[in-house]
């Protein structure tokens, strides 16, 4: 579409995506429609900026195809079995996200894009790819899921080099047209399964990323799903499928050797058959997950060309997000870690693998998942489990079949309040040397607003411990 001059949108749902999408149409002279399922205060006030600029708005009713829609742009969360989809499929109603939308005003022409998707890490490695794109001296920003719309991203008044581009599985499903220069998928374990419906469909949306990559499609070498998709996808003459490993390298991986960052991939120098990048130990945490983060980043990065230097200099200056393995405090010798950001059973797997001695804080919403195998591969490292929110029998079940002699305090309440009881519980399991820590394994909403909320209840908690 290059003519929007009058042309009828649906924009599906307010929020972080539909608000810029409405707007940036609006601006190009379309008819814009919004039709959002809420109709609350902040939907209002949206809604009320939106009027202003022209555009019509919708509230509390997200199904109905407004009349003549040619085009449908939608939130990425909004499910594909929707009524409103099946309304547009009838009418043969195109829908496109808010990344396609982006990809198709300006994508390719902005700077070229290094995407990242996986179940797991995916905000940690955009930000430390964009870390070492800035050491490299490129003008960059981490754009995408991560709350920073790439409508802004590609359309507003700053320069890019290059994106470091954050993509959900739910973003990559509407973004049938998006090419990257070079993407990575992490890693792949169910989550989100309602919504996509299957483990297979979820798989294929976060392949979508790899299609047509130009310069490296970058796989996990210890997760042969990901490898599979890099097969399947539909790549540029010349694209390499570079993968990571925390072992050794092979020929065309990044890897681990003696305490050292190695690329194989993209080696320059042809006196050499690897080139060093980085220490282990410049990786903020050099946890084996976080270092495997830091590999992907490094060889997006070496995709685009950014020297070994440079990836080491990103990773030094990169420091995590908040609730991501934070270290909070040390209290009588025992150290308290922040995960709240383990909201999956995944996650929690490699929180748990990054610790030898740990009091584990978990529960929430578990979102359909099972336990059985978390625990049973982490239930050695268990001095004792806190177990707080909705589903937490779910975990305490799994606990008494595989890790029966781990003990365990069941704290049945729900209330805020329960996380500080939670932390002196767990103080009280705990011994010096051991760590205490917060990785739910399920979402937060049944106790807190969301994970940053949790997490600060724990910090709290913990600083309440230590100032007795
Ligand atoms: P995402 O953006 O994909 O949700 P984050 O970087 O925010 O990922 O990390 C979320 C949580 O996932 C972290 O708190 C950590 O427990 C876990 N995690 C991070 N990287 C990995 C990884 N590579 N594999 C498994 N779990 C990970």
């Amino acid at each position: 579409v290059t003519d929007w001059q009058g042309k009828n949108v649906t924009v599906a749902g307010l929020g972080v995506s539909g608000v810029p999408a409405a707007r940036v149409l609006a601006g190009l002279g379309a008819h814009v429609t919004v039709v959002n399922d809420g109709d609350d205060e902040r939907a209002r006030a949206q809604a009320a900026e939106l009027e202003a600029l022209g555009v019509a708005v919708r509230l509390g009713d997200g199904d109905t195809l407004p009349e003549g829609a040619e085009l449908i742009v939608t939130a990425p969360g909004w499910k594909p079995d929707k009524p409103l989809f099946q309304a547009a499929e009838r009418a043969g109603v195109p829908v496109w996200g808010d990344v396609e939308l982006a990809w198709r005003l300006r994508g390719p022409d902005a700077a070229p894009w290094l995407a990242v998707t996986g179940t797991n890490g995916k905000t940690t490695t955009v930000r430390m790819l964009a870390a070492i794109l800035t050491a490299a001296g490129l003008r960059t920003a981490a754009v995408g899921n991560i709350g920073v719309s790439l409508l802004d991203a590609v359309l507003g008044e700053q320069e890019y080099d290059v994106l470091a581009v954050e993509l959900s599985s739910y973003q990559l499903h509407w973004a049938p047209s998006l090419r990257a220069h070079s993407a990575a998928v992490l890693n792949l374990a169910p989550d989100h399964l309602d919504w996509h419906g299957s483990m297979e469909a979820y798989a294929a949306d976060k392949g979508r990323v790899y299609e047509g990559n130009r310069v490296a499609c970058v796989y996990n070498a210890a997760d042969k799903a990901t490898e599979d998709l890099v097969r399947a996808a539909d790549v540029e003459e010349g694209c390499r499928a570079v993968g990571f490993t925390l072992g050794t390298p092979g020929p065309s991986q990044l890897g681990v050797v003696d305490g050292l960052l190695v690329d194989r991939a993209f080696v320059v120098d042809r006196q050499k058959n690897a080139q060093e990048l980085a220490e282990v130990l410049d990786v903020n945490p050099p946890a084996p997950h976080n270092i495997a983060n830091a590999l992907a980043a490094a060889a997006l990065a070496r995709a685009f060309g950014v020297p070994a230097t440079a990836v080491r200099d990103g990773l030094r200056s990169f420091t995590p997000d908040a609730h991501r393995i934070a270290h909070v405090a040390d209290v009588d010798g025992v150290a308290y870690v922040d995960d709240s950001k383990a909201t999956n059973t995944h996650a929690t797997e490699a929180s748990l693998a990054s610790y030898e001695s740990i009091v584990w804080i978990a529960g929430g919403l578990a979102k359909g998942a099972t336990f059985d195998e978390l625990v049973a591969k982490a239930g050695k490292r268990l001095r004792g489990a806190v177990l707080i929110g909705a589903d937490r029998a779910l975990i305490r079940e799994a606990l008494a079949r595989h890790a029966p002699e781990v003990p365990v305090v069941d704290l049945d309440r729900t209330d805020t309040g329960a996380m500080l009881q939670a932390v002196r519980e767990a103080q009280r399991l705990a011994r010096p040397g051991d760590t205490v820590l917060l990785a739910p394994a399920c979402a937060s909403m049944d106790m807190f607003a969301n994970y940053n909320q949790r997490g600060d209840a724990f910090a709290e908690a913990v600083r309440e411990l230590g100032a007795r």
